[in-house]
């Protein structure tokens, strides 16, 4: 079951709405998450993860990891927030993920499509896409249980 893919799509018409969606799985988290997120620089991937930081309970600010690669912040669960677009498959593979994305943490993955070879088979994806100066189109889907079971819950609290 582990690639089995649940869809669930999401329109955000303003920065509050994306924020909500990100406090929907904030609250479904559990320990061992692993969210990837995809989409055109603006498109909203750091306003996702502040959410989520703030819905996860982290009380520090939630700034761009673009230059440090990986921040750890301390909500309900440890949240690692990670911005891959400026390294190489090989310097991913050198940082030992696996650590992070088999832990007892969360992990937040912006770019994750760069190293999709070592993202764990199960985890969360979120595209997002935007449609105009404050409209997003937001794809999330679950590869895998609990992540299809996620998607579900969206699906009855949104669909
Ligand atoms: P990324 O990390 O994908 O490059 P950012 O989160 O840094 O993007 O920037 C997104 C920008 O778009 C922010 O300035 C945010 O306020 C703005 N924005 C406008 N509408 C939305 C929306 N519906 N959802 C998320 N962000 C939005
Ligand atoms: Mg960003």
């Amino acid at each position: 079951d582990h690639n089995v893919e649940t869809v669930f799509t999401y329109r955000s018409y303003r920065p509050e709405d994306t924020e909500l969606l990100a406090a929907a799985l904030a609250a479904a988290a559990s320990p061992g998450l692993v969210i990837g997120l995809d989409g055109d620089l603006g498109a909203g991937k750091t306003a996702f993860s502040q959410g989520f930081a703030r819905h996860l309970g982290v009380k520090d600010l939630v700034s761009s990891p673009t230059f440090t690669i990986i921040k750890e912040y301390e909500g309900r669960l440890p949240l690692y927030h990670m911005d891959v677009y400026r390294i190489s498959l090989q310097e991913a593979d050198e940082l030992g993920l696996d650590e992070y994305f088999y832990g007892t943490g969360i992990c937040l993955v912006e770019w994750s499509s760069i190293i999709a070879d070592l993202m764990p088979p199960r985890h969360m994806h979120i595209y997002m896409e935007t449609i105009g100066p404050d409209e997003r189109l937001i794809t999330v889907t679950g590869i895998g249980e609990p992540y299809g079971g996620i998607c579900r819950g969206l699906l009855q609290k949104w669909g």
